[in-house]
């Protein structure tokens, strides 16, 4: 089908899939909650303004859509139209998510990055596996950041790789 949406069109249809309370975002809070994890929402007085927080165990968590943090991943194509426009905005995305999370990091958060596409599309790991992933790094991990994504993109990931969370030092 010919690409029939001016650029404002796309625009608003994309900031509208970029809001809160996406559905991927819904379904880990269903799913923390339902194993017994209290968090905040959107809390104001921390950098990035986290999509959900642990206060009890200070880790902050981001539902990350992989086209507008520039995952690199299968889900996050260019558009065909106007790539340009694309990677600028979305490349200011990814030094801005840089920033938030040593900013975090710093003030003694730790954080926990979930990609769109440990939740959605091809090759995803199961929600059990995304969920329990996620308590662990929540309650007993001490690293200061973790991601959750989809197999394909994860370092040296193969299928007989237990831990979906991939360690990463602190950004700097
Ligand atoms: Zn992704």
């Amino acid at each position: 089908m010919a690409d029939v949406l001016t650029p404002e069109q796309r625009w608003l249809n994309m900031s509208r899939i970029r809001g809160r309370d996406t559905k991927p975002e819904l379904c880990i809070r269903r799913g923390l909650h339902a194993r017994g994890l209290r968090f905040r929402l959107h809390p104001k007085e921390l950098p990035g303004k986290p999509d959900l927080v642990f206060p009890r165990y200070r880790t902050a968590v981001f539902v990350h859509g992989c086209f507008w943090h520039g995952h690199g991943c299968h889900l996050s194509k260019m558009p065909a139209t106007r790539p340009e426009f694309w990677r600028k905005k979305i490349a200011r995305n990814v030094a801005r998510d840089q920033k938030t999370i040593a900013a975090l990091n710093e003030s003694g958060w730790r954080v926990l990055v979930i990609w769109e596409c440990a939740l959605r599309g091809p090759g995803r790991p199961s929600e059990e596996e995304i969920m329990d992933a996620a308590v662990r790094f929540i309650q007993w991990d001490e690293r200061a950041f973790c991601e959750l994504m989809v197999r394909s993109q994860m370092a040296g990931a193969g299928p007989e790789q237990e831990a979906l969370a991939v360690p990463a030092d602190p950004l700097p």
